[in-house]
């Protein structure tokens, strides 16, 4: 049985891809997590802060740069008082120094010329848009379900940014696979926005923070890649494929535990 049964998103499908033994716990399961990794809580805290300022400009407003900084404070701090606990990150990086080197990233991307876009369209743009199998053409039960984290006019297009903060550069292997694009250009299609931009803006945690802007390229073998990822993870789940992927992932893992007493 699929987690919700009606919808799909690009996170389950990573997290199958990435470990079909932690996408049971989770989505399937429902298992509680032992911890909060530290680099999913910073990021979705930097990705608030971000939204926070992308909808002054919306109301074409400056924003405030302390009251963005704040969003970024108060969702950290939420994630630490919460009731699962914050594991630190891989470089044993803790709750002060990760506050710290958040508010550094956000000085310098606030900064980048990016970040004051003439127009902004929208700010966590959710879709939902149908699936199919490319081999058939027939829509599959499922619909995919996301949030586009900022949508930009430039030059009469729209561009869809995807905001990512990095322990250091993407590569070029990220900047040309990675799924997340492909299946935005996919829904942007689907929802009639005609031709879009593509955009990676990524903040590196690095000792002084660098923004990478690229404008990346999905073509229709990309979004048939991506639509054959989705239904063959879907068929795989539907079918109760479940094995552990024993590895690096581990170490962050927040069922690790449960995944060894399981074995
Ligand atoms: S501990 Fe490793 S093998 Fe087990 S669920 Fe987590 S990622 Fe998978």
């Amino acid at each position: 049985m699929k987690p919700d049964g009606l919808h799909f998103s690009v996170t389950q499908l990573k997290t199958w891809m990435l470990c079909p033994k932690r996408f049971e716990y989770r989505y399937i399961a429902g298992a509680d997590p032992e911890f909060v990794p530290m680099p999913l809580a910073f990021g979705s805290a930097f990705h608030t802060a971000l939204a926070h300022h992308y909808q002054w400009l919306m109301r074409e407003e400056p924003a405030p740069v302390d009251e963005v900084k704040q969003r970024f404070l108060d969702a950290m701090t939420l994630a630490k008082n919460g009731p699962v606990p914050l594991q630190e990150d891989e470089e044993g990086t803790g709750f002060e120094d990760a506050v710290k080197k958040g508010l550094q990233m956000l000085d310098v991307t606030l900064s980048h010329p990016t970040a004051q876009p003439v127009k902004v369209v929208g700010v966590e743009q959710p879709f939902v848009v149908d699936l199919y199998d490319v081999e058939t053409g027939e829509v599959i039960d499922e619909k995919l379900k996301g949030v586009i984290d900022l949508v930009i006019e430039e030059d009469g297009h729209r561009v869809l940014v995807e905001h990512k903060t990095s322990s250091k550069k993407y590569t070029l292997d990220q900047l040309i696979f990675d799924t997340q694009l492909s299946a935005y250009g996919f829904a942007a299609e689907q929802l009639g926005w005609g031709e879009v931009g593509l955009r990676f803006s990524v903040t590196t945690k690095t000792k002084s923070p660098a923004v990478q802007v690229e404008d990346v390229r999905r073509d229709d073998g990309d979004q048939a890649d991506f639509l054959r990822q989705a239904a063959g993870v879907l068929k795989a789940v539907d079918a109760g494929v479940s094995f552990p992927v024993r590895g690096w992932a581990c170490k962050s893992c927040p069922y690790r535990s449960r995944c060894q007493e399981d074995r």
